[in-house]
């Protein structure tokens, strides 16, 4: 079925020229790096200068002021390629916004051309070994001294947490004041007091480095609160206006990749001969797959809804809690129906469909879990 969204000529031809571009500098990379559990930081230098980072940029900052739609490009290609581990669309579509939307002219002027072009990377700190989903109860603390603030505590399972030259830090600068009581806070690579983990050794998503971050007597400059002064305990508020765009790339990459499996799965069932015949042939195969081609059909046309309306700044809040738990959670159904497919096979490395599987599980944790979804969902409902 033909697609609904209004892509125009460039958007088109954008999307070839990334397609390729995966195909030629991550996929054959991409193994590697799953054994090493981080990317090579060349890549965010070879996706800035061919122009795939931070496409929404404006020009004064070196980018190409692209609409959402280029966003949305990228983050099915890389679901669709399999090598959504490469979190360079993280840094371009989750973080990269917090410097636009809420940085000082004097912040974006500092940091957003390196962004553009690959020399910074970014990352963002919310989560606390004690604080995830109840991010308001987070201890990490930034107090005020004279132009500076020292920072303490920790934060953990950052993505990027290794390969990052800046981190987007939440921290508590008003202790007793909950969720009014967060600022952000823009904290440079080799800043005395900070420091990061090796790799958390993770079961699926090796690529991608996931870190702790340590903050000790930390001194940054008061000028390192995003946006400003006038921004000290709105972190909160910025944070829960970036969940949209967050959580709407999550589910993007996340349908990707159950259409990928979806499409090897049904390469396979023609290869894979038994009984005399091919697996395809199987009356049980073909419903399986029937079935799943059904859902992520439904999936897409819901997904390509939201696309619409979130790059017309709608709020589509409920809408894309919704889209993040059922693609989490529908991705997890349909690699494991399609891992059954393969037999033995599937639960061996060699075959991507093991790979699927894996990275598949964290799908339903992280940019908010299927539960925080619900509760979301069902609030707007006037339940719970
Ligand atoms: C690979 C990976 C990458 C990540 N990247 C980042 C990152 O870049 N930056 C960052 O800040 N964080 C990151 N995270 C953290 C992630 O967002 C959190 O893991 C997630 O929000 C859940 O928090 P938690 O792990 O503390 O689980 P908890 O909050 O302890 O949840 C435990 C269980 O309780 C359930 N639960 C929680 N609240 C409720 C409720 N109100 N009602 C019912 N059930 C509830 C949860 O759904 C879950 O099943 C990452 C995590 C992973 C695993």
């Amino acid at each position: 079925m033909e697609r609904s969204l209004p892509y125009t000529q460039e958007h088109l031809m954008f999307k070839e020229a990334y397609s390729k571009f995966v195909a030629k500098e991550i996929v054959p990379n991409y193994e590697k790096w799953e054994e090493n559990c981080i990317v090579d930081r060349e890549i965010f230098k070879k996706l800035g200068d061919n122009g795939y980072l931070c496409t929404w940029a404006d020009e004064k900052y070196g980018g190409a002021g692209g609409d959402f739609l280029y966003s949305a490009i990228i983050a099915e290609e890389m679901g669709r390629q399999g090598v959504r581990g490469c979190f360079s669309w993280l840094h371009s579509d989750i973080v990269g916004p917090y410097l636009d939307s809420f940085g000082t002219e004097e912040q974006k002027e500092k940091y957003l051309p390196g962004c553009v072009d690959g020399t910074t990377i970014l990352a963002v700190a919310m989560t606390e070994p004690g604080a995830g989903s109840d991010l308001a109860s987070m201890r990490a603390t930034a107090v005020k001294d004279g132009d500076e603030y020292v920072l303490n505590g920790s934060k953990t399972f950052i993505s990027n947490g290794i390969l990052a030259d800046l981190v987007v830090v939440a921290m508590k600068t008003d202790p007793k004041a909950g969720n009014k009581g967060i600022t952000l806070f823009l904290v440079e690579r080799d800043t005395p007091g900070f420091g990061r983990s090796k790799q958390i050794p993770k079961v699926g998503l090796h690529a991608q480095d996931t870190a702790e971050l340590f903050f000790d007597n930390c001194r940054i400059p008061a000028a390192n609160v995003l946006g400003g002064e006038k921004m000290v305990n709105q972190g909160f508020k910025c944070l829960m206006q970036k969940l949209q765009q967050e959580r709407l790339m999550v589910a993007l990459v996340n349908h990707a990749s159950a259409e990928r499996a979806l499409d090897l799965t049904l390469q396979y069932v023609q290869e894979r001969k038994l009984f005399g015949k091919a697996l395809a042939q199987f009356q049980n195969t073909a419903f399986v797959l029937a079935e799943i081609a059904t859902k992520l059909q439904l999936g897409r046309t819901f997904l390509d809804a939201l696309v619409l309306q979130h790059a017309k700044h709608a709020d589509v809040v409920k809408e894309v809690s919704m889209a993040k738990y059922w693609v989490g959670e529908n991705e997890n159904e349909v690699v494991a129906k399609c891992l059954q497919l393969y037999g033995g096979y599937g639960f061996c490395k060699e075959y991507e469909i093991s790979r699927l599987f894996t990275d598949a599980r964290v799908q339903t944790i992280y940019a908010g879990t299927s539960e925080v979804m619900k509760l979301i969902i069902s609030r707007t409902m006037g339940l719970g």
